[in-house]
């Protein structure tokens, strides 16, 4: 289907992007046009203008700041992930994850900015996000500030961007000794679309888990959390914490699930991410 009219702008520093984006209601940013082009085409979406990030190299930029965080851009797509040294060394997770993203063609486009703004539930980068403690750096007309991935994520395609702002990076802290982090799930088919997944970090600075495809957002696992807060990673004590789970959660049910049916994957989910987190925070 054909495009409806739309005005398109490509702006040659972030400064003007911002400003474009403020100046229009009706205007949105394009990154890789991965979802957008997509809900353009079916008349979901009707932008005004599309604001393209496409010049903005600055936003496609991998690196450390002074206190050690890993800095991603928000225009830098799953490939790039996959491919970094940087993210190589400080949290691998991230490129094995971007690496298992649809297809080629989808990781060369889509950007990581654009997959946690787009939000949608069975997206890879969110709950991982969430259980990696990541912040996200939005700039806008009146400055910049930074939120945490769980106060960004707030459902279907509703992140903390508001009008006139654009996400421009994401900070992830860089992987302490005695770290590990694992991403497990339940595709439909190699590389599918998941239908509930689980993100974990099991370190010294405790353990963190998110699921995924349960809500319209991630949903941190807390009561779990707080259970394997002792220690015990050994199997029988990961599964008795996590028995349970499942009850507390209210997912969708539709045409790959039950609710029923996800509550119990987002229990599996969970015990593997993290039996294999806690594997890896061995070393
Ligand atoms: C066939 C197919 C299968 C897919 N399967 C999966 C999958 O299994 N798992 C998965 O995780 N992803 C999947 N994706 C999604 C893909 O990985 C991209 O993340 C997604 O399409 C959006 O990224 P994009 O860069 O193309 O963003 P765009 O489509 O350009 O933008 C999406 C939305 O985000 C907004 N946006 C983008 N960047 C910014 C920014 N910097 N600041 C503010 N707003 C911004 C746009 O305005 C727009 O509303 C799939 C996509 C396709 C086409």
């Amino acid at each position: 289907m054909l495009l409806r009219e739309v005005e398109y702008a490509r702006p040659s520093t972030i400064e003007e992007a911002i400003s474009l984006l403020a100046e229009h209601d009706g205007a949105r940013a394009l990154a890789g046009g991965q979802t957008l082009v997509n809900v353009m085409k079916q008349r979901a979406a009707a932008p005004d203008v599309l604001v393209d990030l496409a010049d903005l190299d600055e936003l496609r930029t991998i690196g450390f700041s002074v206190d050690g965080m890993l800095e991603i851009g928000s225009m830098v797509t799953s490939t790039q992930l996959t491919a970094s040294s940087e993210v190589d060394v400080a949290r691998p997770v991230l490129a094995e994850v971007a690496g298992t993203i649809a297809d080629v063609q989808v990781r060369n486009r889509g950007t990581i900015g654009g997959n946690i703004c787009v939000n949608d539930p069975t997206n890879h980068l969110p709950p991982l996000l969430v259980a990696l403690d990541a912040t996200m750096t939005i700039r806008g007309m009146a400055g910049e500030r930074t939120v945490s991935a769980e106060e960004f994520l707030i459902g279907v395609y509703v992140t903390a961007v508001g009008e006139g702002e654009l996400l421009t990076k994401i900070s992830v802290p860089t992987r302490k000794p005695g770290t590990g982090d694992a991403f497990q799930g339940i595709t439909l088919g190699a590389h599918g679309t998941y239908v509930c997944n689980a993100a974990a970090t099991v370190g010294p600075g405790g353990v963190r888990i998110a699921l995924g495809c349960v809500s319209s957002a991630p949903v941190r696992a807390l009561e779990l959390e707080e259970r394997l807060a002792a220690g015990d990673f050994s199997e029988g004590a990961v599964r008795a914490a996590a028995a349970g789970l499942g009850a507390s959660l209210d997912p969708p049910s539709d045409v790959h699930a039950s609710a029923d049916y996800r509550r119990h994957l987002a229990e599996v989910s969970a015990v593997r991410a993290v039996l294999q987190a806690a594997e890896r925070a061995k070393g």
